[in-house]
């Protein structure tokens, strides 16, 4: 029994031996693991180190680069071309209107998409009811053009009754505000364009015409610049309403159609063959009309998001770059183009915010992005050649000082 102990004492031991003899190996694995795992560690930091440190460097440099150039898109003085006075409505006075009005609170959608972007138009139009509702709209786009420091501005509105005032008295009452607004301490020269709504009547139509070549005609004029052809894309059809077109430029206004938001190739044709002065939006033109839109030298008003909107992309920049043909035609074919809000606040954006899409889209530096609003000066309706004169020395003279700045920070 003894023995049998004993034996199984040594066996033990010899366990407790064996087990710790294993165990310090695997420390000395684990050590050696340890100390190999550091060198490798060391050793790649000494290689990759600089590496690390200048991408570092690299990408503090785009970023402050990018800022440069954002803070360069906001101080230049822009122009505003494609703007939608309804839709332009600041949400929180939208809600004010619906409020006073009875009515109920409008949410905005948590992601934007044109179907409820869309929904919104009629919940604004009854939103906006008496000559005092108009007025302060007008005022807040104004100040918010301001704001995004555009010194130009053409803003389309379909003239409407309202509670206390008619057709006639709607555009009178944004011509009154514009007029103030240049008597206030403002550099922004609002214009106007007087909208046709094609999903309306053909009689609706002539009455807005006839109002706007009125307007324009009068011998105190200088707000009526143009008429646009605009409303749901996939009613009425821009044939019929060529008549009323026609009347507005016999008169000497500009016309502007909105054209190619929805398929429609034998529109396209009809818009081209008839030659507006300019054209809105222009998204699902062919290679062929986009051409033709070229040689008859027809400058495009690109309105970033809510373009990417009309085509249902995700709202970012290289959803714009990948998908939007008609902004990549005119980049690649240097064909010239507007950058504009059309709803700033149903899109919930500004001028600010939509140049910058486009400047950072296709990587554009501080000359380029100037080179698009200086492109937009010869495009505005403005007949005035002494008010264009000033407006391009203005734009010119901003542009050639900011990068004048940027050169003698540069050296
Ligand atoms: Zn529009």
């Amino acid at each position: 029994m003894s023995l049998l102990l004993s034996v199984s004492k040594h066996m033990t031991l010899l366990n407790t031996k064996v087990t710790d003899l294993f165990g310090r190996l695997v420390h000395k694995r684990r050590f050696f693991f340890l100390l190999g795992s550091l060198s490798t560690l060391l050793l790649s930091s000494t290689l990759f180190l600089p590496t690390l440190k200048s991408t570092l460097l690299h990408s503090r440099i785009v970023k402050s680069l990018l800022m440069r150039r954002k803070a360069f898109t906001r101080s230049l003085y822009k122009i505003e071309l494609h703007c939608h006075l309804t839709g332009s409505i600041r949400i929180e006075t939208l809600n004010e209107f619906l409020r006073e009005h009875g009515l109920q609170k409008y949410e905005p959608p948590k992601s934007l998409t044109l179907k409820n972007c869309f929904s919104a138009f009629p919940l604004v139009h009854s939103a906006i009811k008496t000559k005092e509702n108009l007025r302060r709209l007008t005022f807040e786009t104004l100040a918010d053009l301001s704001y995004a420091n555009c010194i130009y501005a053409e803003i389309r509105t379909t003239p409407r009754a309202l509670n206390d005032i008619n057709k006639a008295g709607y555009l009178e009452t944004v011509i009154e505000c514009f007029k103030e607004w240049e008597e206030g301490d403002s550099r922004l020269i609002p214009r106007l364009i007087v909208s046709v709504d094609r999903s309306k009547s053909l009689r609706e139509a002539e009455e807005n015409v006839d109002l706007a070549v009125e307007g324009f005609l009068s011998p105190t004029n200088k707000y009526i610049v143009g008429v646009d052809l605009g409303g749901n894309p996939s009613s009425g059809n821009f044939k019929s309403f060529i008549p009323v077109l026609n009347k507005a430029r016999e008169n000497g206004l500009k016309v502007t159609v909105h054209c190619g938001e929805v398929e429609n190739e034998e529109e396209i044709d009809g818009v081209l063959e008839w030659g507006p002065d300019r054209l809105g939006h222009f998204l699902t033109c062919s290679d062929e009309q986009f051409q033709k839109a070229v040689e008859m030298e027809i400058p495009i008003e690109v309105c970033p998001t809510s373009n990417m909107l009309t085509l249902d992309l995700p709202l970012n920049v290289k959803s714009l770059k990948d998908n939007h043909g008609t902004l990549q035609k005119c980049m690649e074919s240097n064909h010239s183009f507007s950058v504009s809000t059309d709803d700033s606040g149903l899109f919930s954006t500004h001028a600010v915010r939509e140049l910058w899409l486009v400047a950072q889209a296709y990587e554009l530096d501080e000359w380029r992005i100037a080179g698009i609003v200086w492109d937009m000066v010869d495009q505005v309706f403005e007949g005035n050649r002494k008010t264009r004169a000033y407006l391009a020395r203005d734009v010119r003279v901003r542009i050639k000082n900011m990068l004048k700045v940027l050169e003698n920070g540069e050296k």
